[in-house]
């Protein structure tokens, strides 16, 4: 698309300077280091790690500025959130608002950063993912202030694995950049063309459970709801709850995400895509099954407390731990049901998690199969 761009431009007379600062490396500056495949870029995660740690990434030195328009040009005001339907305050937005945002995590914040991740109601995350979408911060100079805070010769041990996962979210931002800059087809076609043809359904009789957070499972639920009421959603709660519509429903990748595209404050179509594609298996590194996360699981792991979910799903702040978590309860096979009986009570579980997910890795097993011999 660049390209093309850059091609048409020239050829009508005005200069161009590409400049990549969407990403902190280049993409084409780790193909080049990659020499084994000509240099066509990375469908695998690990890989380009590697590659991408060896690039320099040369802090931001300075503001580019654009030529004098001729003529005046008026500019409206910044849409308000109240004009797309959006409650409350707008967002602070802005280069300087988000350097100061950068700032203040990395001060703190960021040094508990690898339990953050992992953790939906543990310390927070950077929430920078808006102002990188929007270039009102460039990933270089993220990187660089992280390398500052590094610098400090007093850290823990475990704040510097803080720093370090932080700086490889980075990486894999500019991993799934790069799968868009050089794997250029269309967004809806996945990455792996063996799976381009599986059977994924558009719909389910719980679709609409799962847009609305009323699934049954507290983790998937709350995410849903913390997207809604906020724009975000952690990153463990979307790799659950995209893990529940493409496995537990079998519902395809795509509509998910453009669910979730309407909702996000990011606007970075290549993170959704390649985040997607990658939850659902058919995106880079295709593993042999895909990773299908067990919801209750994750909730026991990573809310243990139930915090989260209480937190967004008000019909819960009753209930005691092992029915937020979905622990088994005896006689009930498995299953977990709520003893509510309020005006809204909280629903049970849509699906049998356990019998939909070897439902689905017996179909995709069968369909792999097939798409071997096929492929002989
Ligand atoms: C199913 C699914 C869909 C996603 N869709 C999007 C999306 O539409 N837009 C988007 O920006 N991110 C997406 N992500 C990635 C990630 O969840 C968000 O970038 C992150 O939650 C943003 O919050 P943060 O800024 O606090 O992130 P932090 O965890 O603080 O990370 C700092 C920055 O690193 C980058 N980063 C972190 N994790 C990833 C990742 N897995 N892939 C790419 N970059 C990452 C982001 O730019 C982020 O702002 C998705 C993840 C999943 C599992």
């Amino acid at each position: 698309m660049q390209r093309r761009l850059q091609a048409a431009l020239e050829e009508a007379g005005i200069g161009v300077l590409a400049v990549h600062d969407a990403s902190a490396v280049a993409p084409d500056e780790t193909a080049a280091a990659r020499t084994a495949d000509e240099g066509r870029g990375y469908s695998s995660r690990a890989a380009y790690l590697l590659a991408w740690a060896e690039q320099p990434r040369p802090p931001v030195t300075a503001s580019l500025r654009l030529a004098v328009p001729m003529v005046e040009c008026d500019s409206d005001p910044l849409p308000q959130a109240a004009e797309f339907g959006g409650g409350g305050e707008s967002p602070d937005v802005g280069e300087r608002h988000a350097r100061a945002a950068c700032d203040a995590y990395l001060a703190a914040p960021a040094l508990q950063y690898a339990a953050a991740r992992e953790v939906p109601a543990g310390p927070p995350t950077a929430r920078l993912s808006a102002a990188l979408s929007f270039g009102t911060i460039a990933a270089r100079t993220v990187l660089a202030a992280i390398d500052e805070r590094a610098a400090d010769r007093f850290l823990l041990v475990e704040e510097r694995t803080s720093l370090d996962a932080l700086r490889r979210s980075l990486a894999e931002r500019d991993f799934f950049l790069q799968l868009a800059w050089f794997f250029e087809g269309s967004p809806d076609a996945p990455l792996q063309a063996r799976m381009r043809h599986f059977p994924f359904a558009r719909e389910h009789p719980a679709l609409t459970a799962w847009r609305d957070g009323r699934t049954g499972y507290p983790l998937v639920d709350a995410g849903m709801r913390q997207l809604h009421a906020t724009g975000w959603m952690h990153p463990r709660a979307r790799a659950v709850a995209a893990s529940f519509l493409c496995f537990d429903l079998g519902v395809d990748w795509r509509v998910g995400r453009d669910a979730w595209e309407r909702d996000l404050e990011e606007d970075d179509a290549a993170l959704a895509t390649g985040n997607w594609q990658w939850i659902a298996g058919v995106g880079a590194d295709l593993a042999q099954f895909p990773r299908v996360y067990n919801p209750r699981k994750q909730a026991r792991v990573y809310d243990p407390a139930g915090a989260y979910a209480r937190r967004w799903i008000p019909e819960l702040r009753g209930v005691p731990v092992p029915g937020l978590t979905g622990m088994p309860r005896e006689g009930n096979e498995g299953q977990l049901r709520l003893p509510l009986f309020g005006a809204d009570p909280y629903p049970g579980p849509v699906v049998d998690h356990e019998r939909a997910a070897r439902d689905f890795l017996r179909r995709y097993g069968e369909f792999r199969r097939g798409a071997g011999n096929a492929a002989q």
